[in-house]
């Protein structure tokens, strides 16, 4: 499944489709990119059908249904304030985005690193914009150095100023893999697109006519990009929520806490305010920033606002 718009979603065919016998010659989906795109429906309540997912679908004679849902690698999640969202499935990598203006915290930075992780997908994270200059470029360096210690890979790069330069390094992490782009709202995400796919092609498929006028899909799109890769482009948004993920499991996921293996003298230690906690002892000791602890602690403090549906569950 590729798109969809509200109820209708927009499913890429293996091989194209066929006219039925007799029958008209199927329609492919409007701002097709593929060529073998066409609209469906889900079977009954199929809500919970998620770019990425592949699908099985009948044919009926004007329109494909989707039956089934192939079981997923992985899932990756993002929480608002009110609810927990899926973002897409059977993604290789998640490329974050992020850049000197306009200004970012590392939180955003962090904060998708971890939801990649606790969905146990590859992360990128990519510092477009390399050509600014000044403090906030300065402070966004170091940022992309402290999640290369993290374990991330990274990508420096000026999508808009040097593309000559950027398409090669970002064609040559995203050939062969399903890579989906996150990325707040101004950080340059649609410019680096523009560069692995069609910008005509991309702008077109985003949006289509519908019976209450033109739609833009509010979630995701998935782009193949080569013989066998794919890019997701997902809309810029402001607060990468973790809501969904479960505080216990949140040192295995930080790779600065995973890294100190003495056990605390609690086995249900939270590193707060325990006696004998070796994760404060690293933080005293300086193997853990004073900012990615409290990090941790913002985390560990979220209000379990977000309500994951069951069906996510
Ligand atoms: P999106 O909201 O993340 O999709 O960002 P856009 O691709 O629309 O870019 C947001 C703004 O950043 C636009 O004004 C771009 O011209 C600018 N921009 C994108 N890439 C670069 C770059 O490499 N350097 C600079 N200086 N500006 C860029």
């Amino acid at each position: 499944m590729v798109a969809r718009f509200g109820q209708r979603y927009i499913v890429a065919l293996d091989t194209p489709p066929e006219p039925l016998p007799g029958g008209p010659a199927p329609t492919l989906a409007e701002g097709n990119a593929s060529n073998a795109e066409v609209d469906a429906i889900g079977r009954g309540r199929h809500q919970d059908i998620v770019v990425g997912d592949r699908v099985h679908c009948s044919r009926e004679p004007d329109l494909y249904v989707i039956e089934t849902i192939e079981p997923r690698r992985n899932l990756l999640f993002r929480a608002d304030t009110t609810r927990t969202k899926p973002l897409a499935a059977n993604v290789d990598q998640v490329a974050i985005v992020f850049a000197a203006q306009p200004p970012s915290q590392p939180e955003f930075l962090w904060r998708a690193l971890l939801a990649a992780r606790a969905a146990g997908i590859d992360a990128l994270a990519i510092l477009n914009k390399i050509d600014l200059e000044g403090p906030a470029a300065q402070m966004a360096e170091a940022a992309l150095e402290e999640v290369a210690r993290l374990g991330a890979r990274t990508l420096r790069l000026s999508a808009r100023k040097d593309p000559a330069t950027a398409r090669p390094l970002l064609e040559a992490q995203c050939r062969g893999r399903v890579t989906l782009f996150v990325g707040q709202s101004g950080m340059g995400k649609s410019s680096l697109l523009n560069l692995l796919i069609d910008s005509n092609l991309r702008t077109g498929a985003l949006s289509r006519g519908g019976t209450h006028g033109r739609q833009t899909t509010t979630a995701t799109r998935w782009f193949s990009y080569g013989s066998d890769g794919a890019v997701i482009d997902s809309p810029g948004f402001h607060e990468f929520g973790l809501e969904h993920l479960d505080s216990q499991h949140l040192t295995q996921w930080l790779p600065d806490f995973a890294a100190v293996n003495a056990p605390c003298r609690f086995a249900d230690c939270r590193h707060a305010e325990e006696p004998d906690c070796r994760i404060r002892e690293a933080l005293a000791a300086g193997a853990i920033s004073a900012e990615r602890y409290a990090f941790y602690r913002k985390l560990l403090a979220q209000e379990p606002g977000a309500t994951v549906s069951k069906v996510w569950r």
